[in-house]
């Protein structure tokens, strides 16, 4: 049965236990990211997915236990913070699988958003970079849409279906499958950060 990890980031960062991530309206992130990972969970089991929801420790931690446990996908999750009215699928510009389960996910997305939502490649450097890059497995940074949206309605959105934002993100890891023949990444894991 193919793992996926997904890692509800900020929340548990050693040093930083009261990290939020991105806050707006009265709305912060990880309960968002907490609520989508969980309904993510719930759908990736139906699938026939085991699903493992981590919530503390720095990333470099938290990608060597997904490693440990032989994690298929790995997922960083978040919602963005900057006033954008967007989604994006992050994939990690050095898989070669990570396009078409972006892609897959960011088709699920848009379904259930009315905004658009795009798979886009990162690299060193990126923020999005940083949350995944020391992951064997394929890895997407997950940025459904932003808290700080300019539009109401948008806002109104996320706040009220952010189980339904993890419901597609589970919907499009079934889609794309990437098993059972999946291949973990072989390169070296970059230098860690906590970012
Ligand atoms: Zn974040």
């Amino acid at each position: 049965m193919p793992l996926a990890v997904l890692d509800v980031q900020h929340r548990g960062k050693p040093g930083r236990w009261a990290d939020r991530g991105a806050v707006a309206f009265g709305v912060e992130e990880v309960d968002l990211t907490h609520r989508y990972a969980l309904a993510a969970d719930k759908v990736l089991r139906a699938a026939g997915w085991d699903c493992c929801v981590l919530a503390d420790g720095h990333y470099a931690d938290r990608w060597a236990r997904a490693d440990a446990y032989g994690a298929l996908v790995y997922v960083a999750c978040h919602v963005d913070g900057g006033g954008g009215d967007r989604g994006t699928v992050y994939y990690d510009a050095r898989s070669a699988r990570g396009p078409a389960l972006a892609t897959a996910v960011a088709d699920e997305l848009r379904k259930v958003v009315p905004w658009p939502v795009l798979p886009r490649p990162t690299v060193a450097g990126d923020r999005a970079f940083n949350t995944i890059q020391g992951v064997r497995a394929v890895a997407l940074c997950f940025e459904p849409g932003f808290v700080d949206d300019p539009v109401e309605d948008h806002r109104r959105v996320l706040v009220a279906q952010a189980e339904t934002l993890g419901t597609a993100l589970a919907r499009g890891i079934a889609a794309w499958g990437g098993f059972p023949d999946a291949t973990p990444r072989t390169y070296a894991p970059a230098t860690p950060t906590s970012r």
